[in-house]
């Protein structure tokens, strides 16, 4: 048998064992954390609505009418008229066709990649894709070509010596990065070279875009230029599930054939009904985004002004690079001895010495909260040099 413990005791001395804290109260941005109060910059709850009375009021308002325990998968009796709201709801959102409700993005992502491309097909996936991109494509078996990040000529030299059936998949915003895709001149390829284009937008829904619709509507593009938009519901959406939307005909195929939508149990009714009143809040208070907006340009200008290495990113996802794994878990263990909660992101997250800590705001933070986290930083930079 392989001697796992050996990996493990190996992992720990490289500095890449990963540690789960304990979280013991609800996800905000003042939380306690492994048993100690922290202000917190590493949720993915960019709007502030994980904890919103009016969602959960419509969740305990939806239990006893839609029930709690999904029962069943969608083809065979767990289709619930509530999912199907939801369903309406995620289209009318994205401006798109139809919408398709999953259980995950994790799942949504496997889905759709294994469904849309198979043995004989090519997927070009952008090499800094979400990890359930990668699986999903792994999961296809379609032959896969990884294009340098957002590199447009690489992706159109390889289009170009490519036959048969493609699709190309990418992150929206970059999830560890933090910066948007070319869409327009992803859309313009694919037109060009018949390929399919499926944009993964679980960091830019409900926080870019015209009434928080996402990346793909703030580059003004349509369901012509990009088809498919997969999106999760757990992050700026602050509930849970994630869904993709598009053409009736791609929809109708995926209800058929997306195995992760299939053999799964639906989610509970209750929580699809919190979710629809989520999209009303979020699609009608703008003063949410632009809150964020400010507290963005605020810690890049301030940070950057430190010496510290910010990356070309306007998104709440504000990464601070530091290189080697030692040095940023120096830099979070700084942090989290001044009671801020940063995570360090090494790899096989990011690449070799691109380790970084993952700064994410969120329209629940207030100036005062990011006046902390600058002041730690700063006393951070002092001590560490020293
Ligand atoms: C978080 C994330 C997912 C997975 O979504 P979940 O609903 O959390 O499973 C997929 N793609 C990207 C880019 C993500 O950041």
């Amino acid at each position: 048998m392989r001697d796992f413990a050996a990996e493990l005791r190996q992992r720990r001395s490289q500095g890449l064992e990963r540690q789960r804290r304990l979280l013991a109260s609800p996800q905000r941005p003042h939380a306690t954390v492994d048993g100690r109060a922290v202000l917190a910059f590493c949720s993915n709850d960019y709007l502030g609505m994980a904890n919103h009375p009016v969602l959960q009021a419509a969740l305990i308002q939806a239990l006893p009418e839609a029930g709690l325990g999904g029962g069943a998968s969608h083809l065979i009796c767990g289709h619930h008229q509530s999912h199907h709201q939801l369903e309406e709801r995620l289209a009318a959102f994205t401006q798109r066709s139809a919408a398709l409700y999953f259980s995950t993005g994790y799942m949504a992502n496997l889905g759709v990649i294994s469904a849309l491309a198979g043995r004989g097909d090519t997927i070009f996936s952008d090499r800094l894709n979400h990890a359930s991109i990668i699986d999903g494509c792994i999961l296809s078996r379609a032959r896969v070509r990884r294009y340098p990040h957002a590199d447009m000529a690489a992706l159109a030299a390889m289009l170009a010596e490519t036959d048969g059936h493609k699709l190309v998949v990418t992150d929206g915003v970059f999830s560890m990065d933090g910066d948007v895709a070319p869409l327009a001149a992803l859309a313009q390829l694919c037109r060009t070279h018949d390929a399919l284009l499926v944009v993964d937008d679980a960091h830019g829904l409900g926080v870019l875009g015209p009434q928080g619709r996402g990346s793909v509507a703030a580059a003004g593009l349509s369901e012509q230029d990009v088809p498919l938009i997969v999106g999760t519901l757990g992050k700026a959406i602050g509930t849970s599930g994630a869904f993709v939307a598009g053409p009736q005909l791609l929809i109708d195929y995926l209800v058929q054939k997306a195995r992760t939508y299939i053999y799964t149990t639906a989610m509970p009714p209750a929580l699809a009904s919190a979710t629809c009143a989520s999209l009303d809040i979020v699609e009608a208070e703008d003063a949410r985004r632009t809150c964020l907006q400010a507290l963005v340009q605020r810690f890049r200008q301030e940070a950057a002004a430190m010496g510290y290495e910010l990356m070309p990113s306007d998104t709440p996802i504000q990464p601070i690079l530091v290189g080697s794994n030692e040095a940023a878990t120096a830099l979070s263990d700084s942090l989290i001895a001044q009671g801020i909660l940063v995570s360090a992101i090494r790899p096989p997250t990011v690449p070799e010495g691109e380790a970084r800590l993952r700064v994410t705001f969120s329209a629940a933070h207030t100036e005062a909260d990011l006046d902390r986290l600058l002041t730690a930083l700063r006393h951070a930079r002092a001590a560490l040099a020293a």
